[in-house]
């Protein structure tokens, strides 16, 4: 049986470091905070090259924060592509501002500059809302067209939250995810290319105006301490036992693990071409931490049954996504959209992905490619 993600494997292979660390906070008893969190901040910061690094409490809050800290609210337009994890529309809903939902390239599954354009033309055109933010997302682990989205954000004034859960570990030209946004955010959740042993969150930014407003926002709007609340803010800490596991799948990650993944995808481009499946592109420049392998089936094949058969021989896919962020029942009424966003509606008909994870084996990859 092969696993999706084989978080038992990775755990066999980093047991006595991953033990120690759990023994080590438990002996201290400080279980909020602590050395052990900030320590795990600055090793964070320093790998993907910004000044600053908030942990919290998961990678939706990780979102909230960056828009709390930015005061976005009621009126004001927020971009985000519809073929993405709810959370990344969630966030800007949650808090009262409109979601608008925007196109995505076929092959590299990010949102599509050009369609972005369009929908901040077609916002301030209709004059309802106020663009103010891109939620650019980094699917599956490959960084969005930054250049092209850092252009457009600068001729209309918007602000860019990346929105890397996916993607820690991928890059463009050497620059890493979590560094392209003005604000950038991720996931710790387990199956995540760095995910700790529950939930856990960061957000990064250059700013020290917005990171320490951040701060104060995770911890109850606090201000010179705990018990002094300058403003209503939320409760979204890292936990120090999740701090000290991820400063172990840290330093795996940076040693082989990234590496290894993308050795993975390798393999299965190279078993994968010519059998009629769409592959994901990742274009010239740009590095992804492939959170998932997602191939684009044939028009025509049954993908349930693609599935079916392969679940008969111990191969477990997943369809991510099946429904575009504008069919979702939650975002009828709260999100806006200015373009059919066919793209979007097409990959979710379509798409498959593939077991990957950094202790994958050739022979099992073998398995997922001659049963397809
Ligand atoms: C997982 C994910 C999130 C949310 O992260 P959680 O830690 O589960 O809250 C946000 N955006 C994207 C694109 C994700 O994949």
């Amino acid at each position: 049986m092969i696993q999706f993600r084989d978080l038992q494997r990775q755990y066999a292979a980093l047991k006595p470091d991953i033990d120690d660390a759990i023994a080590r906070v438990c002996a201290s008893a400080h279980f909020i905070g602590g050395d052990e969190v900030s320590a795990l901040e600055g090793e964070l910061a320093d790998f993907v090259g910004a000044t600053h690094c908030v942990s919290c409490a998961n990678g939706t809050d990780a979102l909230s924060l960056a828009l709390m800290a930015w005061g976005i609210g009621p009126g004001d337009a927020v971009f985000v592509p519809d073929f993405t994890f709810f959370a990344t529309a969630e966030a800007p809903a949650h808090i009262g501002a409109t979601p608008v939902l925007v196109d995505v390239g076929a092959q590299t599954y990010n949102i599509d500059p050009q369609k972005l354009e369009q929908a901040i033309q077609a916002v301030i055109e209709e004059g309802s809302l106020v663009p103010k933010v891109v939620v650019a997302v980094d699917l599956f682990g490959l960084p969005a067209d930054y250049p092209a989205i850092r252009c457009i954000c600068n001729n209309y004034g918007l602000l860019i939250l990346e929105d890397a859960a996916q993607a820690f570990g991928g890059s463009y030209k050497g620059q890493r995810a979590c560094s392209f946004g003005d604000i950038s955010t991720t996931s710790f959740f387990p199956a995540k290319p760095l995910g700790c042993y529950g939930d856990g969150g960061a957000v990064f930014t250059d700013n020290d105006e917005w990171a320490s407003l951040m701060r104060s926002y995770a911890v109850h709007g606090k201000g010179s301490m705990k018990y002094d609340n300058v403003r209503v803010g939320i409760n979204s800490r890292l936990d120090a036992v999740q701090a000290a596991i991820l400063r172990v799948k840290l330093a795996a990650f940076k040693d082989h693990e990234l590496d290894a993944i993308n050795k993975a995808a390798d393999y299965y481009h190279a078993s994968l071409e010519g059998s009629g499946c769409g592959l994901p592109v990742v274009p010239a420049g740009y590095y992804s931490s492939w959170a998932q392998y997602t191939v684009r089936l044939p028009k025509g094949v049954d993908r349930d049954a693609v599935q079916e058969r392969l679940k008969g021989q111990g191969i477990p896919t997943m369809v991510y996504y099946p429904k575009p962020l504008h069919q979702q029942p939650a975002l009828k009424g709260v999100a806006r959209r200015f373009d059919d966003n066919e793209a979007s509606s097409a990959l979710c008909q379509t798409v498959l992905s593939l077991p990957i994870h950094p202790y994958l084996e050739k022979g099992e990859m073998d398995r997922v490619v001659s049963g397809l």
